[in-house]
């Protein structure tokens, strides 16, 4: 297995950075994949300045944009459009809006399902506890 990137590094923390260099995963570096294209049987990766590679399976991963169009201008963001919370109640920037997940700043570097799992229950919690205050019961979430 390789991993092609059109960096000089992989953009991965320490402890996967060693699992890789442990591993058979041979990463390539300094190249800027163009086109993938079926030969026959075979996938054929066609690299900037003309360097081709061939593979039967093809795997793309190119960074993470959060979806949060629908909010801009609306909740506080940060540069790359993650919506800003409080990670201790998911509260946004506007009253009785609460965020989780993928979507958030509070998601970090790895996101993953249980994060965002979590991040819900903690948003569950307040919405409950902030229904709470205003001495009404939601009857439903
Ligand atoms: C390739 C890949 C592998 C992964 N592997 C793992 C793993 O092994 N373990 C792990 O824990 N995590 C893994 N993750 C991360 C995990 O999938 C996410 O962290 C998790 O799904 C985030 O949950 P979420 O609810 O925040 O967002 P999502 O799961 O992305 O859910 C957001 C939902 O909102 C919907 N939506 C978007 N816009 C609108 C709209 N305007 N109106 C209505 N609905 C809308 C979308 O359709 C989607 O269903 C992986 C992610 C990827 C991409």
């Amino acid at each position: 297995m390789r991993i092609f990137t059109r960096s000089e590094t992989l953009r991965l923390p320490p402890w996967r950075q060693k699992f890789i260099k442990r591993s058979k995963i041979q990463p390539v570096y300094k190249h800027s994949l163009e086109k993938v294209e079926g030969i026959g049987k075979k996938l054929g990766l066609y690299f900037e300045g003309g360097k081709t590679e061939e593979a039967d399976i093809v795997v793309i991963s190119m960074g993470r944009i959060p979806n949060s169009n629908l909010f801009r201008r609306k909740v506080k963001m940060d540069q790359k459009g993650f919506i800003i919370v409080d990670a201790k109640t998911q509260k946004t920037s506007v009253p009785n809006v609460y965020a989780c997940g993928d979507v958030t700043d509070a998601s970090g570097p790895q996101p993953q399902a249980m994060i965002a799992a979590g991040n819900g229950m903690i948003a569950g919690y307040t919405i409950v506890e902030d229904f709470l205050k205003e001495g009404v019961m939601p009857s439903s979430l």
